[in-house]
């Protein structure tokens, strides 16, 4: 048995929950009351005391983020890089790897749009050829097509385990044992994965992870992880490397660094490289997995209520759904509905253009709406998210008859 979350207390610890219903936790959550003192905290000390000194005071707490992301998901804190965004974590991987003309990437429909703007661009510079394996009929990526793509060629499988716009979760084990008996490497974009749900990059199979701290993890913003698995370390040398990814030996000779640290930047976001483990450190108390089961019931329960209304399409697919709840309402447009919530202190986003596009033109899809639940969301504020749409998309509907 998982422990239930304590959701009182989870609340209390969240300010804007007096205020606001966040239903926007994809784009980026509440930082809970430890992670805001943490962050700061830190500033007020950069501020009386100087950075420099601030860094050095803080030198153990500063290291704590590599070993708690390591227990996070599972590695060694050898294994983590700590970078300012998920998609430059994901680029500093992705771009070190050199590809030859004919070799293919195998990813998914629904992939990161910066992940697949990459792979065009690492196409049109050495020819690779990017294949988008298709989906089953439940929207989720195609194990057995997946198979029966590999061949000699395939010099990469890199897949979004949870895309930012919808309620998808990709079987990321299943795409792990195919990469592994092929010897691909993997990588796995699980910025919507990493808090939400548990993470164990030995049994994913997964060589690289990227994730952000804004989102399930309840970080700061300008802050994101990079996992690269030891062995494959050293067969990366990132496109960047400055004096704190290497080391200059002589005025003719470069050492670079033999763990992930190879992939950081010297100047860093420190305060936020701080609140983040805190923010780690946080989620890890309460449980990922009891964080997963809240957030999934949640979650159910809103698709529950959303499918009784008419007018309202839910746009999730695949077979396990998770946090993020998607929808459309033929009466209204996603922007509206969403300016519409606000006014009731509603927070929700739409998902649209890049990020999703390869899946959405698919589907004929262009904006929809997106409910992004937490653990700290309840029923209660499920139903009155409920009745207040049900007043937005009815009222439309008669403005329009
Ligand atoms: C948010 C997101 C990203 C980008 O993360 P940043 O920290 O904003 O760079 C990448 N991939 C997916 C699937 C995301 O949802």
């Amino acid at each position: 048995m998982t422990k239930s979350i304590d959701v009182l207390r989870a609340r209390k610890e969240t300010i804007a929950c007096d205020d606001i219903i966040h239903f926007n936790n994809a784009g980026a959550s509440l930082m809970p009351v430890p992670v805001s003192e943490a962050l700061h905290g830190y500033l007020r000390s950069e501020e009386r005391i100087g950075g420099y000194e601030t860094a050095e005071k803080y030198s153990e707490s500063l290291e704590r983020v590599y070993s708690v992301a390591a227990k996070l998901i599972s590695c060694s804190p050898k294994e983590i890089a700590f970078v300012e965004n998920a998609t430059r974590a994901w680029d500093l991987a992705f771009y070190s790897f050199k590809f030859k003309p004919g070799d293919k990437i195998l990813t998914t429909v629904a992939e990161y749009g910066s992940n697949v703007i990459a792979y065009l661009q690492q196409a049109r510079r050495f020819g690779v050829e990017v294949n988008f394996v298709p989906n089953d009929e439940s929207g989720q990526i195609d194990i057995e097509a997946l198979r029966n793509l590999i061949d000699d060629k395939v010099k990469l499988i890199s897949i979004t385990h949870i895309p930012t716009g919808g309620g998808l979760v990709n079987p990321a084990v299943e795409v792990g044992k195919i990469a592994r008996s092929a010897n691909i490497p993997f990588i796995l974009d699980s910025c919507q994965g990493v808090g939400q749900i548990p993470i164990d990059v030995d049994a994913i199979g997964c060589d690289i992870l990227c994730t952000t701290g804004r989102k399930f993890l309840r970080g700061p913003r300008g802050t994101g992880l990079l996992y690269v698995r030891k062995e494959l370390i050293e067969r990366l040398e990132p496109p960047m490397l400055d004096q704190h990814a290497a080391e200059l030996i002589t005025p003719y000779e470069y050492k670079i660094c033999q763990d992930a640290k190879r992939f950081e930047n010297w100047e860093q976001f420190f305060a936020g490289k701080y609140a983040l483990s805190v923010a780690i450190d946080y989620a890890l108390s309460w449980g990922i997995e009891s964080i997963k089961q809240r957030i999934y019931s949640l979650a159910n329960l809103l698709r529950k209520k959303l499918s009784q209304i008419d007018s309202i399409e839910i746009t999730d697919e695949g077979i396990e759904k998770c946090g993020i709840v998607t929808f459309t309402s033929g009466n209204i447009a996603p922007r509206e509905i969403k300016q519409a919530l606000a006014t009731y202190k509603i927070n929700v986003s739409t998902a649209k253009g890049s990020g999703s596009l390869v899946s959405f033109s698919a589907r004929g899809l262009t904006e929809v709406v997106r409910a992004s639940i937490h653990y700290f969301n309840t029923e209660e504020e499920i139903d009155y998210f409920i009745d207040i749409l049900k007043t937005i998309v009815l009222k439309k509907h008669n403005k329009c008859k």
